[in-house]
């Protein structure tokens, strides 16, 4: 599952304006996400529609509040393992705000700048299916072969570099099954 001109083959195309050029050309992190809209419903495509300012803010009430936000992620792994991607990987997509991450010696900010955001369709408490985190894998191994300053050990989640406002993916996210099952994916899988 290679990556051409940033775009992940086999992911479905859903172009977001949310993006812009990253400052020192740098992808070298990954973070990982979940939502679900409206919160704890699976399906539909209002997440497609939030991460492209298409969400209708009197479908739900919850969507008032968010309709206006501006924000997008890379790619986005549906329930049935589906991908859809927003950002091509060497844009800077708006998928972290204010968020740190202790690179070595030192504390970085703002990590949109050099990281990649991976949404899980999810609501943080129900698991995560089998053929999530075969797709997470999948594009995982794809992004540590076509980025090389990305590496295994760098691969976080929101809940971890933003800890006093996120907790996704959440609980539900099994850290070792999705280790075992990229140590078992290999760039052809
Ligand atoms: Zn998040």
């Amino acid at each position: 599952m290679p990556i051409h001109e940033g775009w992940l083959s086999g992911a479905r195309r859903v172009p977001s304006p949310n993006h812009n050029a990253r400052p020192e050309g740098e992808v070298s992190l990954l973070v990982l996400h979940s939502i679900s809209l409206p919160p704890g419903e699976f399906g539909g495509d209002d997440i497609e529609r939030l991460f492209t300012n298409r969400l209708d803010p009197d479908r739900h009430p919850f969507f008032a509040g968010i309709a206006g936000l501006r924000v997008s992620a890379h790619l986005l792994i549906r329930r049935d393992g589906e991908c859809v991607q927003f950002v091509p990987f060497h844009e800077r997509a708006w998928h972290a705000g204010r968020s740190r991450w202790r690179d070595g010696e030192v504390e970085r900010e703002g990590l949109n700048d050099f990281s990649v955001g991976i949404e899980l369709e999810g609501d943080e408490v129900s698991p995560y299916t089998a053929a999530q985190y075969a797709a997470l894998a999948r594009a995982t191994r794809a992004l540590l072969a076509g980025y090389p300053a990305m590496t295994a050990s760098r691969i976080t989640s929101h809940a971890r570099v933003a800890p006093l406002r996120k907790t996704d993916p959440g609980p539900a996210f099994d850290w070792a099954f999705f280790r075992q099952r990229l140590a078992a994916t290999d760039i052809f899988s």
